[in-house]
């Protein structure tokens, strides 16, 4: 049998295709940046034919290099969650740009189905908020405002779906499946049900005949139509970019966490077979689901986490780059009393303030660049705090914390973490863990793998531990200001 595992992470900003053997191993990579569409002020949209053809185009640079389709066992996907394609069933052609999660153009129906009171029951069966990030409003907002959608679901050829679904209708040449992680992001599933709720699609106004069918997150999902890599690779792992990232990081028993340290910061907590209801704003998600049964996950995002050493580094220009931000945090022993609060795009979890400012305090002339260099790393760890009190109040404390994305790469960090925290805090040597998840899903898939444990023995390298080092007082002391600093914000 072949033992070349192909992944697709179809991101935000890029799309990468990469070969991983069976040891985890990392073969080859191809990767194409993706065109972003701002057509006004808070909308972001992608071209999903850009998003098909570039996938496409890096898959089939990978699989020339490992020696031809026929050397893959399987491929996995995995995504940007939320965001919305709609596209013709019958030409496989898009009717729209995707609207991506980022959008905020759905903000008033929103406000809307909160004022008429639908938020607690919405929350309570499908473990979301009533927020545009999610994907309902948005193909409601396409089927209101597109005459080709509006067309096509009259016509009754519309197909509406995530990212992985797209790939996966347009590698397979017509399937059109969405696995439950992803699904689980749309507000239309139920997280007890199997497949999309009729009452939820009237709540939103979104016709179920142009959903897809939910599906497992890994097993036999679709096969490869022969023109793409002259040969029929089955598709055999799928998972949204977080709940692949948790598999990735081998977050496989109820309690295991993880947190991506990237643009934003997203925090997910494997709860087991049980579904998660969050008395404290936290999310309630599908982590994968397999043989019908899922695994869920709490789910904590903060939205400002790299973007603020970035926002240093571009706008104020206190550093080059976001690499420098450790030795000038290490270069003196605190920070002079200054704190960030780094709700530059309001407040994510816990908190949900949409209209939060940020927030620079205890300025004094003896600040500088590095007091507000390392009060800008103080603020993952102070805002990591506040998530850590929310899960334990939901039920969920955590006993590791296993970090990853760009901004883990920071030691000064990682440290900061652990010591806020009082946790161990554990960092993989190979911190592409998103694409490993979906790998792994799809090596238990084709049955390359028993199960993902053992797919995790087999495919995890080594990790670097943090622990925690940090005087109790000092720890209290730097948690008072933050909260001080917090209500200001
Ligand atoms: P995304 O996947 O969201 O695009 P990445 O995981 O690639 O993000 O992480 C990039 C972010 O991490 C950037 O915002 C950058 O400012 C930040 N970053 C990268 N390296 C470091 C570092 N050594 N210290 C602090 N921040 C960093």
């Amino acid at each position: 049998m072949s033992e070349l595992i192909l992944v697709l992470d179809a991101g935000t900003t890029s799309t990468r295709a990469m070969l991983f053997a069976r040891d985890g191993a990392l073969q080859a990579v191809a990767q194409r940046e993706l065109t972003q569409h701002y057509p006004q002020p808070g909308w972001v949209e992608h071209d999903a034919g850009e998003i098909w053809d570039r996938t496409l185009a890096c898959a089939r640079e990978v699989v020339d290099q490992a020696g031809g389709g026929e050397r893959i066992a399987a491929i996995g996907i995995t995504n940007q969650r939320e965001t919305v394609v709609a596209w013709d069933r019958t030409s496989g052609d898009p009717l729209h740009r995707a609207i991506v999660w980022q959008d905020r153009r759905t903000a008033p129906f929103c406000t809307q189905l909160r004022d008429a009171g639908h938020e607690a029951e919405v929350q309570q069966r499908t473990g979301l908020l009533l927020d545009p990030y999610f994907s309902a409003t948005k193909m409601r907002w396409l089927l209101d405002h597109s005459e080709a959608v509006a067309g096509a679901a009259q016509r009754g050829t519309l197909a509406f779906g995530t990212v992985e679904s797209w790939l996966v209708f347009k590698l397979s040449g017509g399937e059109h499946v969405s696995d439950a992680s992803n699904a689980s992001r749309t507000l239309l599933l139920p997280l007890d049900g199997a497949q999309f709720d009729p009452g939820l699609c009237d709540l939103f106004g979104v016709p179920q005949s142009a959903l897809p069918r939910v599906c497992d997150s890994h097993g036999a999902l679709a096969t490869c139509a022969q023109e793409w890599f002259a040969a029929p690779i089955p598709i055999c792992g799928l998972a949204g970019d977080q709940q692949s990232a948790t598999i990735g990081q081998g977050c496989l028993d109820p309690g295991e966490t993880k947190a991506t340290y990237g643009t934003g910061a997203f925090v997910l907590t494997n709860m087991g077979e049980a579904i998660p209801h969050s008395s404290h704003r936290l999310l309630g998600t599908v982590l994968m689901q397999q043989g019908g049964v899922r695994h869920y996950a709490l789910e904590g995002s903060v939205f400002v986490a790299g973007s603020l050493i970035q926002w240093l580094r571009d706008s104020l220009g206190f550093i080059v780059s976001a690499g420098e931000s450790e030795a000038l945090a290490r270069s003196i022993p605190d920070s002079g009393g200054v704190i960030i609060v780094p709700a530059l795009s309001g407040l994510g979890a816990p908190h949900w303030r949409a209209e939060a400012r940020g927030v620079i305090a205890g300025l004094s002339f003896a600040s500088g660049k590095p007091q507000i260099v390392r009060a800008a790393l103080e603020a993952m760890a102070h805002q990591t705090a506040d998530l850590a009190t929310a899960f334990a109040a939901d039920g969920a404390p955590w006993g590791l914390l296993r970090i990853d994305g760009g901004m883990s790469a920071n030691d000064w960090m990682a440290q900061d973490l652990s010591d806020m925290l009082a946790l161990e805090v554990e960092r993989p040597d190979f911190v592409e863990t998103t694409a490993l998840g979906a790998a792994m899903l799809a090596g238990v898939g084709c049955g390359m793998f028993a199960s993902l444990g053992e797919a995790a023995k087999a495919m995890r390298g080594r990790v670097r531990r943090f622990t925690p080092a940090m005087a109790d007082d000092v720890r209290q002391e730097r948690l008072a200001r933050w909260r001080k600093a917090l209500a200001a914000a």
